[in-house]
């Protein structure tokens, strides 16, 4: 049995500090030796361990090719004239000098306003969602259809993003915004998300709507049609067939997903908002449309600057299939609105919805050069317009951007 001098000095022994202090300065404790420097102790002069001698050896080895690649012409410096959009055999990791200005100050303008789902306050919408006489039963189908549609579409944009679209964009710049986008979606995802668990819903009715209400899954599945062929790694751009089933793949997804499929569903959420209804729900959006107002202008900036330097694939025919794929869409989207819209709800209905989507596919068509459709549409929706139109979509082939945030808050009306 230990004494209780002996018990007290090997306590001491184990509470002490490795370095303890006397009269104000540090005196280290001796250490002990570790089986390393044992190891190195033992070791001769010159001598090195197998696996340094190994490493060695691979940077060795390394070295020989990187003089191989010099000499073949990969370390040249990138020019301006070099860059293009796509086939592009200059480095991509240098990202300037820049050649599309546009596409980086996109990306500057994507990092000026960014935001969280966690920031909006959801309390207001959880009282309103749980409360017997809220909201009418055609509110309440709004809300979960929209719910329902976007919390799976931002994710096959985002999936489309990198699996198909990046590695067939061979410009730094271009990319840099590509990588934002992609952070976007994800918060977007995020978002409907919070919204779904916030409000108490189904989850799993919401996350499987893309498969099981057909007006939803229509307009999936005809977006998942276009990424077929992409995303599959044999698949190159290079032939005139090839550049042009990117080009197809561009227009469906940013023309069409982004920038028609979004809009019924934005409109009726944003109009509940205008209401006082749903006012959390209604701010995620916003801040989800002004990133979605951009992530268009980027696609059709992206679009026309491809057919600018291939002209070859923007032919007749080309031009033919990309304003029936935004015909296509719309007519999806109207379908979509009556289903979500059987009678008159917040101020709107599905015929009024209808001409609203005659006037956004006469925009898209203008946005890639195309001629109209419907001479006559009006926008029904001029405080939609007042959001987002004219004041956020802008491209630089129209016009420049005239308003950014430069923080994460939101302009209201
Ligand atoms: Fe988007």
């Amino acid at each position: 049995m230990l004494s209780w001098e002996e018990f007290e000095s090997s306590e001491k022994r184990k509470n002490q500090p490795e370095q303890k202090k006397l009269e104000g300065k540090e005196i280290k404790e001796p250490q002990l030796t570790t089986k390393r420097e044992e190891n190195a102790i033992n070791m001769l002069p010159g001598q090195v361990s197998d696996r340094l001698a190994r490493a060695k050896k691979e940077i060795s080895k390394f070295d020989q090719k990187m003089g191989e690649d010099a000499l073949s012409g990969m370390e040249t410096r990138v020019h301006v004239d070099q860059k293009a959009m796509i086939n592009c055999r200059a480095d991509v990791n240098q990202l300037v000098p820049f050649k599309y200005e546009w596409a980086w100050q996109k990306y500057l303008d994507g990092c000026a306003n960014h935001w969280m789902p966690q920031e909006i306050n959801m309390t207001p919408d959880v009282a309103l969602w749980k409360s017997e006489d809220g909201l009418s039963e055609d509110e309440r189908t709004i809300v979960m259809r929209s719910l329902g549609f976007f919390s799976t579409a931002d994710s096959l944009v985002a999936n489309n993003l990198v699996l198909s679209i990046y590695r067939h964009i061979t410009n730094p710049e271009c990319r840099q915004y590509l990588l934002r986008q992609s952070f976007e979606e994800a918060i977007h995802t995020h978002a409907y998300q919070y919204v779904i668990q916030s409000l108490g819903m189904d989850e799993a009715e919401l996350f499987n709507m893309y498969r099981e209400v057909p007006s939803v899954a229509r307009k999936a599945s005809w977006a998942l049609n276009f990424t077929k062929g992409l995303d599959d790694p044999q698949f190159s751009t290079g032939t005139t067939e090839q550049d042009k089933e990117l080009l197809r793949n561009l227009v469906a997804y940013y023309c069409v997903l982004e920038g028609i499929f979004f809009y019924c569903g934005f409109t009726q959420i944003l109009s509940m908002g205008r209401r006082n209804k749903m006012t959390g729900t209604s701010e995620q959006f916003q801040y989800i449309l002004r990133d979605e107002s951009m992530h268009l202008n980027f696609g059709i900036d992206m679009i026309n600057q491809i057919k600018l330097e291939n002209s070859h694939l923007w032919d007749e025919e080309m031009q033919e299939e990309a304003a029936c794929m935004i015909l296509q869409g719309m007519e999806l989207e109207i379908e979509y609105a009556r289903d979500t819209m059987p009678r008159g709800v917040l101020g709107m209905n599905a015929n009024m919805m209808e001409e609203y989507l005659n006037y956004i596919a006469n925009r898209r068509l203008v946005q890639l050069g195309l001629s109209e459709e419907f001479p006559n549409a009006e926008n029904p929706f001029p405080w939609m317009s007042e959001i987002m139109d004219l004041r956020k979509e802008k491209n630089f082939f129209e016009t420049r951007v005239i308003e950014y945030q430069t923080g994460g808050a939101l302009n209201w009306d």
